[in-house]
This record gives structure tokens, C-alpha cells and sequence, in this order.
């Protein structure tokens, strides 16, 4: 049985700007997190990830929609402000402009045991700093040192730590391995996911890295300005994909031995989100796009095994896709 800890309904955010001109940043987006997986979030860079996940951990106010975490409103129920903010909590891309370069790491660490557990006394938070550390992998002696110290794959482990402090149930790991060296993203990936066996996490795994999206995730998100357009088990979608631009990114992200071969990179220029296509959003860079694709927009369907896509067509490639493997 799977049990949905976190789901959106209808989630918007739209961005305004001075001269007026508009965003669309987020659009629409219903979807369920369950206890437990890896959801990953994956597609080019500008499509509204980090929009959708900072909305998740409460930076940011979404224009329209809900955000339920346990069933509760995220914004208005009585555990809204007190308990849930404890339970979701987000590893930023950067360690290296997240951390305060002026605090030592023991201090960083601290800050929110200091605020939120006001009642344990400086032994027992002492204690839990020095635990949290080594299950990142690093000693105490780490705690006398400065950010600036650190190497990039240290500095993110301290980020882990301090993210996972709390003790959250839910978290946001927007492009946590982008900035780092291949080697280093591998090992704090398997990191990753080791915390997650012990503390039973559930993850929003967001990265423009197809492959990387893949090694971690259960079942896979793939948005396209602003919107979902397929989502479904993690090696269905890889085995299988159906949308044009689902397959457009696999196939681009197969060229093995480039250092970065996961990203993205795809024909055709990405619409300015702020005049978006009429019609299917993608029918502008789309090889099979007709006159209805121009103008009307396709909803999100079911298919057969389980997956949910937005494409006029979905059927009809999905049919072509099972004779193929007949
Ligand atoms: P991604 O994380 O997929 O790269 P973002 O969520 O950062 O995408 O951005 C989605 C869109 O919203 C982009 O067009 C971006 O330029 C725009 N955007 C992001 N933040 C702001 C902001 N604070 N004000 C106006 N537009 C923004
Ligand atoms: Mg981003």
C-alpha cells in the first residue's frame, strides 16, 4: 500500500513583473508524493523545478492552488506553522552561497536545534551535532571549521546535515550534486540515499540531469514550461517514453562519455515562458504536431500502465509503442 505524504492540487505560481509582464512559472500542477519513494522533477533549465520546490518548503507563496502534507494544508492547518515547516526541509544546489561563511560548522549546525528545540540542554545538542556529522561522514573536527575550508562535496555534506537535523520527513533536493565534480556527485548521491534507508525520507529529487534523475528516482516528473507533461515509474519512462518530449530528452541524454551527459540538450529553442505557445505548449519543437496541437491544450491522461501524460496523441503512440515490442 502506498501512502500519498505529500501532494499538490492544481499548484500555480505566477510571477509579475514592474513593466507587468507576467511568468507563468507554475501551471497547474496536481500530483502525489508517497511515503517513502524518490519523485524526481526533470527538464530544462527554466521550466519552473525550483519554482515548484520552493513552494513545497514554503519560500515562496504559490498564486493559486493547495499543497497538502499528511493530508493537511501546508498554509492553513493548525500544524502549518509550528510542526510541518520541521518536517519539510530543502538541499539547495549551491553550498557554497547556502552556508553563512562567517559561522563555523558546529555553529551552523546548532542554530536550529537553538530554535527549535529550545528544551534539550548543550550536552544533548552537542550530542546530536556530532551524530549528524558522522552519519554525513565527517569527524568532529569539522565543527571548528569555516565553510570556506571545506571542499564542495564537504560543504554539501554539511548541508545534508543541517537539512536533516530535525529530523524531516520530506526533502526538497533542488539540483543538490549540480555544481559538484562527477565523482563527488556519485558519492553524495549514494549518501543520498543511504540517509534515506535509515531515516525512511521521502524525497523531491529536482535536477536538469536526466541520468542523474534516473539513478535516484522511483517514479519521474517531466515538466515542460510550467506543466507535467508525462509521469510514471521511473523505468517505464526510461523503457518507454511516450510524449515527443519525454523521448527527445532520453534520446539526447544517451550519448555516454560526455562529462555531462545526462543535461539536457535538445533542438529547438525553449519558448520565453512569459508568451507561452497557444495550444500543446511543446507543438512548436514537436515532429508530430498538427493543427489541433497548435490550438487546444491536452490535459493530463492515464494510460493503460499507469502513467499520466499530456499529449493529443498519447494513445495513439502508445499503441504504436506496444506493436513495436510485440
Ligand atoms: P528551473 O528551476 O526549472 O530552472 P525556475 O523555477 O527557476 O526554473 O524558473 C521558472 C521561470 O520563472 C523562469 O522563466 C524564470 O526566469 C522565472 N522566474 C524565476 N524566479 C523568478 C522571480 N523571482 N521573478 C520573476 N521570474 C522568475
Ligand atoms: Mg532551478
Amino acid at each position: 500500500m502506498n501512502n500519498v505524504l505529500l501532494q499538490t492540487k492544481n499548484l500555480s505560481k505566477i510571477y509579475t513583473d514592474d513593466r507587468k509582464s507576467i511568468v507563468k512559472a507554475v501551471n497547474d500542477i496536481t500530483l502525489q508524493i508517497y511515503q517513502g519513494e524518490t519523485f524526481g522533477l526533470v527538464g530544462e533549465s527554466g521550466c519552473g523545478k525550483s519554482t515548484f520546490g520552493q513552494m513545497l518548503v514554503n519560500l515562496l507563496e504559490p498564486t493559486k492552488g493547495e499543497i497538502l502534507f499528511e493530508g493537511e494544508d501546508i498554509f492553513k492547518s493548525r500544524r502549518a506553522r509550528k510542526e510541518i515547516p520541521q518536517k519539510i526541509q530543502m538541499i539547495f544546489q549551491d553550498p557554497y552561497s547556502s552556508l553563512n561563511p562567517k559561522r563555523k560548522i558546529g555553529w551552523l549546525l546548532e542554530e536550529s536545534l537553538d530554535i527549535h528545540r529550545k528544551n534539550l540542554s548543550k550536552e544533548q545538542r552537542i550530542k546530536i551535532v556530532d551524530e549528524m556529522l558522522e552519519l554525513v561522514g565527517l569527524d568532529e573536527s569539522y565543527k571548528d571549521r569555516y565553510p570556506s575550508q571545506l571542499s564542495g562535496g564537504q560543504r554539501q555534506r554539511v548541508s545534508i546535515a543541517i537539512a536533516l537535523i530535525l529530523k524531516p520527513k520530506f526533502v526538497v533536493c533542488d539540483e543538490a550534486v549540480s555544481a559538484l565534480d562527477v565523482s563527488v556527485q556519485a558519492q553524495i548521491l549514494n549518501l543520498l540515499h543511504d540517509l534515506q534507508e535509515k531515516f525512511n525520507l521521502t524525497y523531491l529529487f529536482i535536477s536538469h540531469n536526466l541520468n542523474v534523475v534516473s539513478y535516484m528516482s522511483d517514479r519521474i516528473g517531466i515538466m515542460y514550461l510550467g506543466s507535467i507533461v508525462e509521469l510514471g515509474d521511473a523505468v517505464t519512462l526510461s523503457k518507454n517514453p511516450i510524449h515527443p518530449y519525454t523521448k527527445m530528452l532520453f534520446s539526447s541524454s544517451m550519448n555516454v562519455g560526455e562529462a555531462d551527459s545526462g543535461k539536457i540538450q535538445i533542438t529547438g529553442e525553449l519558448p520565453s515562458p512569459s508568451n507561452p505557445p497557444s495550444g500543446c505548449t511543446f507543438h512548436t519543437r514537436c515532429a508530430y504536431c498538427t493543427e489541433l496541437c497548435s490550438s487546444a491544450r491536452p490535459e493530463l491522461q492515464e494510460l493503460p500502465d499507469g502513467r499520466q501524460i499530456a499529449c493529443h496523441y498519447a494513445q495513439k503512440f502508445y499503441q504504436e509503442s506496444m506493436e513495436k515490442k510485440q
